[in-house]
């Protein structure tokens, strides 16, 4: 989508601090982090969020999860870290394309705000 942010993260056009990417998923550094290490986790397929997600998508959600793990253990997170899907105005969403967060390094509350 030509005018949604993180497609044109996905395409090189901004600029972003890449960690991870394959064929599906594109994942980087968070410009404003909430913990010592903020990855997102993006599908490389426009979805705006998880409500517009359908079970065609269910692989690539279950992918999503599986690469923040892996990228957990490779960025260093043995302590723990925390995986988040932000959806709607109540939970703060301000990118309508779905993102997973990968947070860690720090001690997470619970609940968090
Ligand atoms: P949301 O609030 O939608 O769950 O998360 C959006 C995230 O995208 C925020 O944590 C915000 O800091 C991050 N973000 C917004 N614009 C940019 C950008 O241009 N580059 C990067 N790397 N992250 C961004
Ligand atoms: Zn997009």
């Amino acid at each position: 989508m030509a005018d949604c942010l993180f497609c044109r993260i996905i395409a090189g056009e901004i600029p972003s601090k890449r960690a991870f990417e394959n064929e599906r998923i594109f994942a980087f550094h968070d410009i404003q982090p909430g913990a010592p290490t903020h990855v997102l986790l993006v599908p490389k397929r426009h979805i705006a969020g998880l409500d517009n997600a359908t079970a065609a998508d269910a692989a690539l959600l279950g992918e999503l999860q599986l690469e923040a793990a892996r990228l957990a253990k490779e960025l260093g997170l043995a302590n723990g870290y925390r995986t988040v899907l932000n959806v709607g105005p109540d939970a703060g969403q301000s990118v309508f394309h779905i993102h997973l967060h990968l947070l860690g390094g720090r001690h997470l509350a619970w609940p968090p705000g």
